[in-house]
């Protein structure tokens, strides 16, 4: 008996080795199809990695990931890393945000609301005024700190919003979309008017949804090798042969298959494929030309701000540390006036980050607030925060650990606008069927975002086009 012949999978090209585009790679490689994935660095892995070292562990970009996306949980599950995951310590519970150079708690309770002094008692006042608001269809976007404002006034933009957005965008909230950059509170504003009452719905509906019972919060998770575990499970599932390391994609064009054009430093090279899933970011999308004639459809995506951030990794030992460091980190208000956006007790969010008797810190320095600060070396920039560090922390004397990672264009930031880029890109997939587009500049900046923005684009291969 002759088994009926397979028809021929199609071959998929990836372009960036992110972790968008890892994720599309594992995908389509497990439903059978032949990918070759292109990056342009020697190694995988995009914003995420980390580095062990002499006890020490530590993350060049992300820290860690919410478990806020279904996706997160899918890949753990199929690359089978529940064995190596970890959550954060009880340690790293609370949050702390700066104001007149104290840290002060993040109320996660109402009656540690009405306690804290982050906000005064006029501030606290005004966030309430939120509830009787009445559902609104704007008909522009306006600036995420705008919008913040109309509903839960000033203080709470320069104490809540601006630390906030600091720690996840290191953007500016007078200039990131209200709509794209949260389009969870805007559709709220739309359906509930008060975003309070809309947090409230959202809550109850999540309760409805488990039985009646209120779901567990979404943990705070890890690897204990890092993410760089991640990574590197992920590329474990590739065929060899299926990664070209050091390969800048210049070009890509249909007639009528795919073909794309890359360079290896000395040399170009030209392959052939049925579909091109492109998971680079902003900055190489504007660079990359698509169709015959050459043109490049995206690069308005040239002038999206992707400030840079500067991760300062620092070990000391534990007496040089007078704050109990009991907590995931501060952020730091523009207002307050510091060289940092945000510092993380890295070692008090995850188990194996500091040698016994250590502790390490990463601050992050710089973003849209302070881009030239980034840009500083090693040496100043522990000139700069070290003094801030004394102050806030009680650190004394210098570290015994340092680790700098510099990104020159690190987040994408959805300001506002951002809505003729998205504009753009769908524009381009439109004009070319069979290329499709994915990752932090369109999908959202969190990895978890990104997981699922690889999930949907080896979906979109994987369907008949
Ligand atoms: C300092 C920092 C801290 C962060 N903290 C967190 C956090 O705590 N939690 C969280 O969830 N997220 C965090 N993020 C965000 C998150 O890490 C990123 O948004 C996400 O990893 C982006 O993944 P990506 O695959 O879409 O893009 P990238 O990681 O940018 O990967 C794109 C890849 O494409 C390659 N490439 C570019 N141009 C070309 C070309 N022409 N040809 C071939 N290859 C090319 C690049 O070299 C890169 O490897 C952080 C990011 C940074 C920088």
């Amino acid at each position: 008996m002759t088994t009926p012949a397979q028809p021929a999978r199609a071959t998929i090209a990836i372009l960036g080795g992110g972790i968008t585009g890892l994720t599309a790679a594992f995908r389509l490689v497990s439903r059978g199809y032949s990918v070759r994935l292109f990056e342009q660095t020697r190694r995988l892995g995009g914003s995420v990695g980390s580095e062990c070292t002499e006890g020490w562990l530590i993350e060049r970009g992300p820290n860690s990931l919410l478990e806020s996306e279904p996706a997160l949980a899918e890949i753990v599950q199929s690359l089978g890393l529940q064995d190596q995951l970890i959550t954060s310590l009880p340690t790293a519970k609370k949050r702390f945000i700066v104001r007149r150079g104290q840290l002060c708690d993040l109320p996660m309770s109402p009656g540690g609301f009405f306690k804290t002094p982050l906000f005064s008692f006029r501030g606290k006042l005004r966030l309430f005024g939120d509830v009787f608001r009445r559902p609104r269809t704007r008909p522009t976007d306006i600036s995420l700190g705008e919008f913040i404002r109309q509903h839960f006034g000033q203080e709470a933009v320069d104490y809540g919003l601006n630390p906030f957005v600091s720690g996840v965008y290191a953007g500016d909230p007078g200039k990131l979309s209200a709509q794209y950059a949260f389009p969870k509170l805007w559709a709220m504003e739309q359906s509930h008017g008060s975003i309070l009452r809309g947090m409230g719905a959202a809550a109850k509906a999540r309760r409805a949804a488990n039985g009646g019972q209120r779901p567990p919060r979404p943990r705070l998770i890890s690897f204990t090798r890092g993410l760089q575990t991640l990574v590197d499970a992920l590329a474990a599932r590739l065929p060899e042969g299926s990664v070209q390391l050091g390969a800048r994609v210049e070009a890509v064009w249909s007639g009528p298959r795919w073909q794309v054009r890359w360079h290896d430093g000395q040399t170009s090279h030209t392959e052939v494929f049925d579909k091109v899933l492109c998971a680079l970011p902003s900055g190489g999308l504007s660079q990359l030309a698509v169709g015959a004639d050459g043109a490049m459809p995206l690069a308005g995506l040239a002038q999206l701000e992707n400030p840079p951030v500067s991760s300062l990794f620092l070990g000391f030992r534990r007496e040089q540390v007078r704050h109990p460091l009991d907590g995931f980190g501060a952020l730091i208000p523009a207002l307050e006036r510091r060289p940092e956006l945000g510092i993380l007790f890295s070692s008090s969010l995850f188990a194996g980050r500091a040698p016994e008797g250590h502790v390490a810190l990463t601050v992050m320095v710089g973003g849209v607030r302070q881009p030239v600060l980034a840009r500083q070396s090693t040496d100043e920039l522990l000139a700069t925060v070290t003094p801030s560090l004394r102050d806030l922390l009680g650190v004394n004397g210098a570290p015994v650990f340092v680790r700098h990672n510099f990104w020159p264009a690190a987040i994408p930031q959805y300001n506002l606008g951002y809505g003729r880029h998205l504009a753009a890109i769908e524009a381009c997939e439109r004009a070319h069927p069979g290329l499709f587009i994915g990752g932090n500049t369109r999908d959202g900046i969190s990895v978890p975002q990104c997981l699922r923005a690889g999930i949907n684009l080896a979906g979109k291969a994987d369907s008949p086009s």
